[in-house]
């Protein structure tokens, strides 16, 4: 057969040179050829796609599919084995600048990693694209994908989006660029990984200095891997360089503290004759209610002068 065509070819290509007239004609007849070529390939894909979605671990966690909401909480599985094999880093950045965990009184869902605007961001693993959307106050631009492994990864911050809902990617896909949209003070990638919409510590898989996973399976335990996770960010995190030289045992408190808490220091207004809450409100920036709060007082509080009211 193969034969046959090469023969073909060739005697089309020399008859091209006696017959020039007929050269257009034979590359015409090509074209399907090569289109048939090119839907072998993308048969291939799509079945070994499919291949995975039937043997996707995802399928037996995840009963519904929605482009609504970036992660919801269901119930975890007391034990699941993550497939971290086929992996992609998202981004070759090492450098990390949060830890996931508690910060600023608040949870940290994700890790932080320093990425420039315009930096390529790429799939963690393949799966299907289940948001790509905008949140000004939040995530920016940010795209979630659900991989067949399980996990659910977003990606946050983006200047662009490079993906659109519902796509399939492969691991190692061009997503978006990097950026500094939404809740965001400097450009950088916020990373998540989740498990039936429940943040698991990015660390315990994720080793961004050493642009590697940290083993070709996370056996994720209900009831470990909060612990886990803190000695994930112990050794992986923000600080691991200190907590390396350390002999560490893992019941200790986290050493690597991520950014301490801004303090704020207290600043005064000394009262004048004249002086109304609403007027000093007005003129610090601030509001009655906040004035109130700060030093205790209600709205209808009378003000003495020479009194110290506290503003910020
Ligand atoms: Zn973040």
């Amino acid at each position: 057969m193969i034969r046959n065509f090469k023969t073909a070819v060739i005697f089309a290509v020399m008859s091209v040179s006696t017959l020039p007239v007929a050269a257009q004609d034979l590359l015409a007849r090509q074209a399907p050829i090569d289109r048939k070529m090119k839907a072998v390939d993308s048969v291939a894909l799509s079945r070994l796609i499919e291949s995975e979605q039937l043997e996707s671990p995802a399928a037996d966690l995840y009963d519904d599919w929605n482009n609504k909401y970036a992660h919801r909480a269901t119930e975890l599985p007391d034990s699941f084995r993550i497939d971290l094999r086929g992996f992609c880093m998202p981004t070759d950045s090492r450098v990390l600048t949060s830890n996931f965990g508690a910060r600023w009184g608040r949870q940290h869902k994700g890790l932080d990693i320093k990425v420039y605007i315009g930096d390529t961001i790429r799939a963690a693993f393949s799966g299907k694209v289940r948001m790509v959307k905008y949140e000004a106050a939040g995530y920016g631009k940010y795209v979630v994908i659900r991989h067949y492994n399980g996990l659910e990864t977003i990606y946050g911050h983006m200047s662009k989006q490079l993906v659109k809902e519902d796509d399939e990617v492969r691991a190692g896909d061009p997503i978006g660029l990097g950026g500094n949209t939404g809740r965001s003070t400097g450009s950088h990638l916020h990373f998540e990984t989740r498990l039936c919409g429940v943040a698991l510590n990015p660390a315990l898989m994720f080793d961004f200095r050493n642009q590697d996973v940290v083993s070709d399976f996370y056996m994720f335990h209900r009831d470990r891997y909060e612990k886990e996770g803190r000695v994930a960010t112990r050794l992986r995190g923000v600080g691991a360089e200190i907590a390396a030289n350390g002999s560490d045992s893992d019941d200790e408190p986290e050493t690597a503290a991520p950014a301490k808490r801004k303090t704020v220091k207290a600043r005064y207004h000394k009262v004048r004759r004249g002086d109304t809450l609403g007027a000093i409100a007005r003129r610090f920036g601030t509001t009655v209610n906040a004035l109130c709060r700060l030093n205790g007082i209600s709205k209808s509080s009378r003000l003495m002068p020479g009194q110290r009211l506290r503003y910020n």
